[in-house]
């Protein structure tokens, strides 16, 4: 084990505070032991088996009906899907989502990514970046010459969530508005939305979906799959693996353009059903704000620390930045947790602040967050000693 500092206090959590599980990740994060025992028990037929055979085919399709049905998507939505995660379908949309001119809502290290991608695209025009502080999020403005709006459900880094709503006063894409693409990476699952309010939804399986990184799925509205077809029609020229019209083709078929990984879309299939059979996103979404409600209020009350972010309607369901007093080394204060089995609560390296990150998607028990916060209490009260 390598501690995050030289000098880690040997302090041991009494094991009646211990949370049952000790992952608390933004990502990967915590894959559900039954998720993977029933990995496990299907591997013998499932693993090592061709991609375009139907025992592999029928659990793609599996996977988009139980998204489809989990999002409650309007007829003519379609749940497609390829290879590379989030960042890859950042590139493909620079590709084969936005026309000319996007406008992204900066404000924090995800959230810019894209911007930064649109940008470097030759051929795009120079996109509109609405940036706030972190902590915080902007909002989009309607504009007649954008033709996608670029927004992020849950800015991971920073632990703001932000309502999923059309800019206010936009005309509908069907109208000729732009399109709403969604970056909800590390909030699809763990936050209600309303498709009615976007027309991409994008997101990986290594966060709310307790899978593996490595693959990307976007929800897309009837104008969204338009727009894919109206770009092509142009002839602007696209790498096979970045081309959204070939991933349309392929996820209809409930395959991939080239080769996933079995296991991921595995995991990933079984969250969704635990979700669908537990009442849908209401039940995931739910354990989150649980959670949430659990760590903001032991923050607010501990005397040592407080949430980072400051509007209450801006804290994160699913990812929770915590601040320490000066006088307490959130450092230490993590290294201690991983020295007993509690991991990956640091910061977001690049925030640069005195503070934990905690992530809690629906795979993370309500009662591990209560369990953690009295670790964290206990490790605090140690080092005071
Ligand atoms: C994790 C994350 C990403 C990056 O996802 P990859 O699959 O690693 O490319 C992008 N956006 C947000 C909001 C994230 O949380």
């Amino acid at each position: 084990m390598i501690p995050y500092v030289t000098d880690t206090p040997d302090i041991r959590i009494p094991a009646n505070l211990l949370p049952t599980d000790g992952r608390f990740g933004a990502g990967p994060s915590k894959v559900r032991p039954e998720a993977i025992a029933a990995l496990a028990a299907a591997a013998p037929s499932y693993l090592g088996t061709s991609h375009r055979q139907k025992t592999v085919k029928s659990v793609v399709g599996s996977l988009r009906a139980g998204l489809a049905s989990l999002f409650s998507l309007p007829d003519g939505y379609e749940v497609v899907l390829g290879n590379g995660g989030t960042t890859c379908f950042w590139d493909a949309a620079t590709f084969g989502l936005i026309e000319t001119k996007s406008q992204h809502l900066s404000f924090g290290e995800f959230s810019s990514k894209f911007a930064t991608a649109a940008a470097q695209a030759p051929h795009l025009g120079d996109p509109e970046i609405i940036k706030a502080d972190v902590g915080t999020h902007p909002l989009p403005v309607a504009r007649d010459d954008i033709d996608l709006y670029a927004l992020t459900h849950n800015e991971t880094s920073t632990g703001v969530m932000m309502p999923i709503l059309r800019p206010e006063g936009a005309a509908l894409p069907a109208d000729g508005g732009g399109l709403v693409a969604v970056d909800a990476t590390s909030g699809a699952g763990g936050l209600a939305v309303d498709p009615a309010e976007f027309d991409a939804y994008y997101f990986a399986p290594q966060k709310c979906f307790g899978s593996d990184g490595g693959l990307w799925v976007s929800l897309l509205s009837p104008a969204a799959v338009e727009r894919i077809g109206t770009i092509a029609a142009t002839g602007r020229w696209v790498p096979a693996s970045m081309d959204l019209t070939i991933a349309l083709d392929n996820s209809r078929l409930d395959q991939t353009y080239n080769t996933p990984a079995l296991a991921t879309i595995f995991l990933f299939d079984d969250q969704v059903r635990w979700f669908n059979d537990n009442g849908g996103l209401e039940f995931s979404a739910g354990r989150s704000a649980r959670s949430a409600e659990i760590l903001y209020t032991w923050a607010e009350n501990s005397g040592f620390t407080t949430p980072f972010v400051a509007r209450e309607q801006d804290r994160s369901n699913v990812i929770g930045t915590i601040d320490f007093d000066d006088s307490i080394d959130a450092a230490v204060v993590a290294a201690v947790l991983r020295a007993n089995g509690i991991v990956d609560t640091e910061p977001y390296r690049k925030l640069g602040r005195n503070q934990l990150r905690i992530a809690m998607f629906p795979a993370i028990d309500p009662e591990d967050i209560a369990a953690l916060c009295a670790c964290i209490t206990h490790v605090v009260g140690a080092l005071a000693q």
